[in-house]
């Protein structure tokens, strides 16, 4: 999860357990005479998916011997290569497609504090930060100036006299009370916003350099990074993170007077490179040509080996392919895996494939993303107006026995690369799963494969091919509908 737009995803959710479902149930009855599909098909799937190791074996080849996938990097390169072998060795039909993807490389990151109210002659302070993805380099010798703390954009505005020249810091908490309420979604958008955005908006004003408090809940002093965007036509200035520690830090000390900070960050925006998008498929016995996706992406960032954002995601889905062969299974529809490149930073994967189905969006039936971290699967969340959810009973039913008859319905966005898909119509549908401790990890140097459980992998495996499986296997594809974002 990564982009503006999903951290839209939570917003206006509708939560509904399987117990308080009863008077859709019933309605569901009085309608239905006949499963939809053959519950038997979907139990198989779920016990095939709890008893697989693919996804974990799959999982620590891409993040302990891969690695990090930053766009641009051979890492990514290799990922896209022996994932798309994998699929190949399990029969599906792949396809690679073509991407340019932005090729943004890290370089260092050190900040001091070189002068502040009680500072003893000599003394400097060394912060922990990192930098923001698309930020431009300091000068070589390091950009030095004042901090100018706010908290928000408003108070970027009543401040704006003091902006140019300067360094803006944007203080804003992540809230980890909406994380712990199952509102992780909603805590990432909030403070999430001030890394996307305050970059853009201090340089607007005519600041030098912006730095945020790192998004996340576990305060171990690690910066969390992520991509910042800057206008078209906007030059960008440098952008860092700063450890929510030093963010505090940086705060006491500025509300006793003048803090200065001196800047080095040496990223560099190399030309785009060329990446791909991994499609499998699945064939359907009835129809081949309309497909049912089920998604994660390979890009991660680089701080570490994106073991959940988004290994987890990514490989998640690729072993519905497995269970699928395992079981010798085809549904009616075709069951197309997708492998995204470039969510992290440019989304250009997403763009491509939907450039490539744009006239042929009725073979686009449905699309799932897993994005939202390694936890345990609560469920499903599905974008579709209230009275489809009866309908998704069945799914609820075969992921019962592993705890996950969660149905959480979204108005907007459930995953970042499915969502221009979405805006055109199509259904869309992601694992529900915990995530409130998503944000301890991800986009810091923590997100690595320990952080997985092995059994919570499983059960979001299971519910993404029983969720795949069913709506592929239904008689009638689900309606369109529009978004309502
Ligand atoms: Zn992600």
């Amino acid at each position: 999860m990564s982009t503006v737009a999903a951290l839209r995803a939570v917003a206006a959710a509708l939560v509904v357990g399987v117990s308080s479902l009863s008077p859709l149930r019933e309605a569901v009855s009085e309608t239905t005479d006949t499963p939809t599909v053959d519950p038997a098909a979907l139990a198989r799937i779920r016990d095939a998916a709890m008893s697989s190791d693919w996804a974990w074996r799959h999982l620590a080849r891409l993040t302990d011997e891969i690695g990090p996938r930053l766009s641009g990097s051979p890492q990514l390169a290799l990922a896209v290569t022996e994932v798309a072998e994998a699929m190949r060795q399990l029969g599906a039909r792949v396809t690679l497609q073509p991407a340019k993807v932005p090729h943004w490389v890290r370089g260092d990151a050190q900040a001091q504090l070189v002068d502040y109210p009680g500072r003893p002659a000599g003394i400097a302070q060394r912060l922990a930060l990192t930098a923001l993805g698309g930020s431009a380099a300091t000068p070589e010798k390091g950009l030095t100036a004042r901090v100018i703390v706010v908290h928000d954009m408003t108070e970027l505005t009543a401040r704006a006299g003091l902006v140019r020249g300067n360094i803006v810091l944007f203080d804003s908490r992540f809230d980890q009370r909406l994380a712990d309420n199952g509102d992780a979604g909603d805590a990432y958008s909030q403070a999430g916003r001030y890394r996307f955005n305050g970059a853009s908006a201090a340089a607007k004003l005519g600041a030098a350099g912006a730095l945020v408090r790192s998004i996340g809940g576990a305060n171990f002093r690690l910066p969390h990074t992520g991509v910042t965007l800057f206008k078209e036509g906007q030059t960008p200035i440098p952008a860092a993170a700063l450890a929510a520690e030093d963010a505090d830090l940086v705060t006491r000390l500025a509300e006793s007077g003048p803090v200065t900070l001196t800047l080095l960050l040496t990223p560099k925006t190399l030309p785009d490179a060329d990446s791909d998008n991994v499609i499998a498929d699945w064939p359907g016995r009835e129809k081949p040509d309309e497909y049912v996706i089920v998604s994660g992406h390979l890009d991660s960032w680089d701080l570490a080996t994106g073991a959940t954002d988004d290994g987890v995601g990514v490989i998640g889905a690729a072993a519905v392919i497995e269970i699928l062969k395992e079981l010798d299974l085809h549904p009616r529809r075709s069951v197309r895996f997708i492998g995204w490149t470039n969510e992290e930073n440019g989304g250009r994967g997403s763009k491509a494939y939907f450039a490539s189905v744009a006239q042929a969006l009725d073979t686009q039936c449905a699309a799932i993303e897993s994005d939202d971290g390694a936890g345990r699967s609560i469920g499903i969340a599905a974008a579709v107006p209230k009275e489809w959810l009866p309908a998704l009973r069945p799914v609820q039913e075969a992921l019962s026995p592993i705890g996950a008859t969660g149905l959480l319905r979204r108005d907007g966005e459930v995953g970042a690369d499915i969502n221009p898909l979405q805006q055109a119509g199509v259904p869309g549908f992601a694992p529900w799963v915990d995530a409130r401790h998503y944000f301890d990890y991800h986009h810091t140097a923590a997100d690595t494969l320990d952080k997985v459980d092995p059994q919570n992998l499983k059960s979001q495996v299971a519910t993404l091919a029983v969720l795949a499986y069913f709506l592929a296997e239904l008689p009638e594809p689900l309606p369109r509908f529009k978004t309502s974002d």
